[in-house]
């Protein structure tokens, strides 16, 4: 099949580098010509594990291109995607559709014969009828279906995501388009995970659906450890006790300082607006996001906190500032709001993250990067764990200690035991033990 890939950011690649080793040929568009090239000369413009690889695997095998030239991508294509982004609207939370219908106008102007658009990128309710209206409107002279399926892959493991989905979702009324996406995953199909054909409206509240329930799960395990902490119960013992019912399971029932990246927060919001939009609100998400805003500054106050009355001349080196592990993605990171409140409160920041400290750089200018965890302790009055990367999961903590103004440390994400790091001689907290 003959597939155009719209946008060519962490969903864009990493799908259209997928399907291109599924067999199928795939034109990868963007309009950032600085990406384009960059793909070209075989540079990623992320950090994804494995993505490099399976790029150069399918360009080699010329399976797959890249592109700024949209029109001459989408003339001939069976499937064209759009993989741009809906980046939370300025003011009331809403889902930004402008790239959206940008990338519709445009593939109006480029078709030349029928086609199927497919929405991969997280939009409301509704918006695949807006996107048909523009296609008929535009080109009244072509059959063009327009099909939704939302993409559950997650940065940092996107590939294997991709390849082995819990579920695909596809969202259309139309037998034709079915068929054309069922040839499209027919790899996974053989697979045999499982694929969800409903319709257009319900695959796009599924996407929202299963991203506010994840916050949902988050954000209850996040107030469980406030409460644990309030009554001297270890929340790592509560959600694996709660976490082995079935019902319930073992996942995102990790306490931490709070969700962040480039999905939950804005999907979350955009889910709340459209709640109201239809006078029919959702109260949980409602509270989730709530809690969540003010779980993050809370972190800040709690690395204050650790630093005693005083806190003139005072600096903490935080460790890791992406979202999660494993991607270079700052969107949203928590880091962010944490950064904020310590700056806020005159104290001095040091970092290091494996990653993400260019595009941090861009974002926390006053905060002093370093080259390693070392360096970045080596004068601090305390160190944060913010990012659970592995690199961090087997510090040496005598070492840690010894280049530290005084030996103490917030453990946001719970990777060390208390015992060892008491013993290396820290004064330690962690979250919810
Ligand atoms: P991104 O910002 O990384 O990439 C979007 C890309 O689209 C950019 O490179 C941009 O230059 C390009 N673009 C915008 N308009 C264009 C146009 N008219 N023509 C060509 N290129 C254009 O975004 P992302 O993280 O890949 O997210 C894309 C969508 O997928 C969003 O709706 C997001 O919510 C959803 N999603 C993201 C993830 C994730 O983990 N990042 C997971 C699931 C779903």
């Amino acid at each position: 099949m003959r597939i155009t890939m719209i946008g060519s950011g962490y969903v864009g690649l990493v799908s259209g580098a997928c399907f291109s080793d599924f067999g199928h040929d795939v034109v990868c568009v963007d309009k950032d010509s600085d990406k384009i090239d960059a793909l070209r000369a075989g540079r990623m413009p992320i950090y994804e594990p494995g993505l490099a690889q399976l790029v150069a695997a399918n360009v080699a095998a010329g399976r797959l291109t890249f592109t700024t030239n949209l029109t001459a991508a989408v003339a001939d294509a069976d499937a064209i995607f759009i993989a741009v982004g809906t980046p939370s609207r300025r003011g009331d939370g809403h889902a930004d559709l402008t790239y959206v219908f940008a990338a519709a106008h445009e593939i109006a102007l480029a078709v030349t014969g029928p086609t199927v658009v497919v929405t991969k990128s997280t939009v409301p309710v509704g918006t695949g009828d807006e996107v048909e209206l523009i296609l008929r409107q535009a080109r009244p002279d072509i059959d063009i279906a327009v099909v939704s399926n939302p993409e559950f892959l997650r940065e940092g493991a996107a590939i294997a995501d991709f390849k082995r989905p819990d579920r695909i979702v596809i969202g259309t009324e139309q037998a034709h388009a079915r068929e054309v996406m069922r040839e499209v995953y027919r790899p996974l199909y053989l697979n045999e995970s499982p694929i969800l054909f409903t319709g257009r409206r319900t695959s796009e509240l599924i996407k929202y659906a299963a991203n506010a329930f994840l916050a949902t799960k988050i954000t209850f395990i996040n107030e469980i450890a406030d409460l644990c902490e309030a009554v001297g119960a270890d929340v790592q013992d509560v959600a694996r006790g709660i976490g082995l019912d079935n019902r319930i399971g073992g996942k995102f029932l990790h306490a931490g300082p709070g969700y962040g990246g480039s999905c939950f927060p804005k999907d979350t919001l955009a889910l709340l607006k459209t709640a109201q939009d239809h006078d029919s609100p959702v109260h949980i998400v409602e509270a989730v996001v709530r809690v969540n805003d003010n779980r993050k500054r809370a972190m800040g106050r709690r690395i204050l906190h650790s630093l005693g009355d005083d806190l003139h001349g005072k600096t903490v080196a935080l460790l890791g500032l992406t979202f999660k592990p494993n991607t270079d993605d700052m969107r949203d990171a928590p880091s962010l709001a944490i950064v904020q409140s310590l700056e806020d409160a005159g104290v001095g920041v040091r970092a290091y993250d494996p990653e993400g400290m260019a595009p941090a750089k861009a974002l926390m200018p006053d905060v002093v990067y370093c080259r390693d965890a070392y360096e970045a302790a080596a004068g601090a009055d305390a160190v944060a764990i913010v990012t659970e990367w592995d690199i961090f999961r087997a510090l040496d903590l005598r070492r840690l200690a010894a280049v530290m103004i005084a030996p103490v440390m917030i453990d946001l994400r719970n990777i060390y035991r208390p015992e060892d790091v008491k013993r290396a001689g820290f004064a330690y907290s962690s979250i919810g033990r």
